[in-house]
Parts: structure tokens; sequence; C-alpha cells
């Protein structure tokens, strides 16, 4: 079969390598994918969110599965306008992508449905959030509702801090439309983990826990980013743990769905504080996270394309996951200056010195006269698998001793969570 994967970063890299081994497939494509992507897809020059070319490309070529790796175009209605003519997609509807495009609507539908997450309290003024934080005192944390790129959630020590976020987000507008209106939520303590899972709309099939890296310096310091690096399995998502979160998050979130008449296909991910009292939900997103999408698939054995047919299908309830033994590890190379402005074009040297026992996933690269060169923020994402966390770790940080670029910049503490724990 034909199969066109959606998106040009480091996840899609991910998704087209692990499409590519299937023996069901005979060719792929990606839009636009990047520089490492070429090497397994024919790479076509149409944007992730450009839903009409993507469309028109697909019908032209006799797609016969399209995988859409961000959050813009299912939040823009690819699934339903692929559907609608008949081809064959990977991904939740718009209905559905509604879950990480609102956060109130999905603050509403776990309300409703009793999944539990943090307290919050929802503005469409800004006088009234501002009133409503200096009364509450102490802590919590302030989200534009909308999209706004891992940058509309301001976590505030004090009233202050949020009444100054509450006036960056709905008065200076600094998302735009995304943020018209806000959340104020409590504000909670823990470890924080990904939960990712295959549904069909009825059954949901959890994939191994995860954990990724967002602020940009070692030990959690500095501002937020797209995500330094992630493993699995995160050992602070147990067994029982996992279960739980399956049988009192995603399995009532799924199920709510359903009853307010909207049927979710794809990957459900759930971003988790793990509190004292329980596995709290911080938010949803509707697709693979990147980077967890890396060591994700980097680790799973099973054929990628037999689960999505399945999900397709309706028939995930047949299907088990197999995975390989040990653990995977993905540590982001990231350009000078991410997450500010960054700088692009700077030559990358010594992937060729890379040993075969890593996997180097690239997100922001492009060849220029010849010579590969950084294109993004994050810029490569090199990935290695091992007998335990340790062994893995060791092999990823090896493979990027010998990659250089200039400004390159990375996290050296990837995984250590899960070393401290075992
Ligand atoms: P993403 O880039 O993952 O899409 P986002 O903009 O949707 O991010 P959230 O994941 O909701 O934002 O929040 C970003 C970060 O803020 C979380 O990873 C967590 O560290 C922190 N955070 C969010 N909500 C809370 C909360 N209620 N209590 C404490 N910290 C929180």
């Amino acid at each position: 079969m034909k199969v066109l994967v959606v998106g040009g970063g480091g996840r899609e890299h991910a998704l087209v390598w692990k499409i590519s081994q299937s023996p069901r497939v005979e060719r792929i494509f990606c839009a636009p994918g990047n520089a490492g992507i070429a090497q397994h897809a024919a790479c076509v020059g149409i944007k992730a969110e450009d839903v009409a070319g993507l469309l028109d490309f697909a019908r032209r070529e006799g797609i016969d599965l399209t995988v859409v790796g961000p959050e813009a175009p299912l939040s823009a209605g690819i699934v339903d306008a692929f559907e609608a003519a008949g081809l064959r997609i990977f991904g939740p509807r718009q209905a559905a992508a509604r879950l990480e495009a609102s956060k109130v609507f999905a603050k509403e539908l776990m309300l409703k449905y009793g999944v539990p997450t943090a307290e919050a309290a929802i503005f469409d003024a800004p006088a009234d959030a501002i009133r409503y934080v200096r009364a509450r005192g102490g802590p919590c944390v302030v989200k534009a509702e909308g999209l706004a790129a891992g940058k509309g959630v301001v976590v505030a020590d004090d009233p202050a801090a949020a009444e100054a976020a509450i006036r960056h987000i709905m008065e200076e507008k600094a998302f735009g439309a995304a943020g018209e209106r806000v959340l104020v939520e409590e504000r909670l303590a823990g470890e924080e983990a990904s939960v990712l899972a295959f549904t069909d709309g009825e059954t949901v099939l959890p994939l191994l826990p995860a954990q990724d890296h967002k602020p940009v310096f070692d030990g959690d310091k500095g501002p937020n980013t797209g995500g330094m690096g992630a493993y699995a399995p995160a050992p602070a998502v147990t067994p029982a743990l996992l279960k739980q979160i399956e049988t009192e998050i995603l399995l009532p979130v799924v199920r709510g769905l359903r009853a307010e008449g909207i049927v979710y296909k794809g990957v459900l991910y759930a971003g988790l504080m793990l509190t004292t009292a329980g596995p709290r939900v911080l938010e949803f997103n509707v697709r693979f996270g990147d980077p967890e999408a890396q060591p994700l698939l980097y680790l799973l054995r099973s054929d990628l394309v037999a689960v999505m047919e399945a999900v397709l299908a309706g028939k995930l309830g047949e299907v088990k996951l197999d995975w390989h033994p040990g653990a995977a590890v993905c540590v982001v190379l990231a350009a000078a200056g991410y997450p500010g402005s960054y700088r692009k074009g700077d030559v990358i040297e010594g992937l060729e010195d890379v040993p075969p026992d890593a996997m180097v996933f690239h997100a922001g690269t492009a060849v220029v006269d010849g010579k590969l060169v950084t294109a993004g923020g994050r810029v490569l994402g090199v990935t290695a698998r091992g007998p335990d966390v340790r062994a893995a770790i060791a092999r990823a940080y090896a493979a990027v001793a010998k990659i250089k670029f200039a400004g390159m910049h990375y996290r050296r503490d990837i995984g250590q969570k899960a070393l401290a724990r075992t």
C-alpha cells in the first residue's frame, strides 16, 4: 500500500522509519518531511496545515493510508476532509481533536465524566480572572484555552505573577484568539509522565509509559521547550498505576466522548502529574508526543501499520502490542538560541560516525549545497535502546558525542529520573 505521513519533525521521522518497515507498505511519502525523512520516504513540498493541498495529493497518488503527526491539521479537520473524500486516514476527527485544541472543552469533559484533573476556574474577562487570583492567593497555573505551541501555560508562584500572565494572554493577546479564555488551575506537585494509547473509540491500548524533559537545561531549569528528550518505559508509572490510568482516565474519556456523539480514533496522549493523591491530568494531546514518539516507536516491535489499520477497522480489541525488551532514550540536540529565536544553516557533522546501535531521527534539518545543515530549533533526536535504561542512556550519549554543529546544545540528564528509581 501507499502511505502518506503528514509533518516534518522528529516524531514524523520516527513514524516514517517505523512505517517503512511494515511488509504491508510499498511506497511512503511525507509532507513536508525533512532531510532525514528523505532517506526513507519521498518528501513532498506541501505544508502540514495545507489540508486542501494534502487531499489533492492523496487523491492524485492513490494514497491508501494517511498518518497525521502534528495537532494543527487535526484541529483544522484534515480527518473529516479525507473521510468525506473516501480516503483512509489515521487520527481523530476535528470534534475529537478539541480535546487538545480547547483546554476548556477538555476540562469540562473531565469534570462531567469524573476524570481526575486539577481544579480550575474558567474566565472570558481579564478583570474577573485577576479578581479571582487575588482573592484566591498563593500559587496557581494560568492557561490560555487554545493552541499556543506549549507557551500558553504559566506556572505562577503568586497572584502577581498570575496577574501578569492573565494580562499577557488576554489583554496583550500574546496568542491571539487562543487566549480569549483562560483557565486558572490549582498548582499540583509531583513527577510528570506521558501515557499514550491507541484507541478505536471503544478499546484503549496503552503504550509503554514515557517521560519528557520540557525545560531547556539540566535539572529541569530554564524556559520550557517542545521537549529536550524522552525515555520509555518510565518506572514512575508502575504496571498497577498504568492500569489505574487506563481505567480511571483513558477509558472514561473515550467513553465520555462517545456519549457526546464523538468517536475517537487515533492516539490519545495524557500528560499527567503523579501526585500523592493519584494521577491527575494536566493536558491531553490528540497525537503522538514529540519527542516521546522517538523512544516509543524505537521500542515497539509490532507492525505499526497493522495496529493503525485495526484502529480504523474498530478491531483494536484483537491487538496486543509487542515491545523490544529494555528501555529506549532520546536526546534532543538543539540549535543555538533555542527555545528563543534560533540560528539556522549551521553545518551538521559526524552523523556517519554514529554507532549502529543508535538511531538519529531528524527534526529541523535540510540539505543546502549538498551539506546537511540545521533548519529548526530542535535539530536531531539521538535515540538508542538498551537492556535497561542505564545502557540506553550510555548508548544515546555515546552517539551524541560523535555529532557536532556550531551552537549545538542538549541536556545531559535525560533519563536520570528513571535511574534515580532503579
Ligand atoms: P504542550 O507543549 O505539552 O502541548 P501545553 O501548552 O498544552 O504543553 P500543559 O502541558 O498543560 O501545556 O502544561 C505545560 C507544563 O506546565 C506541564 O508540563 C507542567 O509542567 C506544568 N503544569 C501544567 N498544569 C499544571 C498544574 N495544574 N500544576 C502544576 N504544573 C502544571
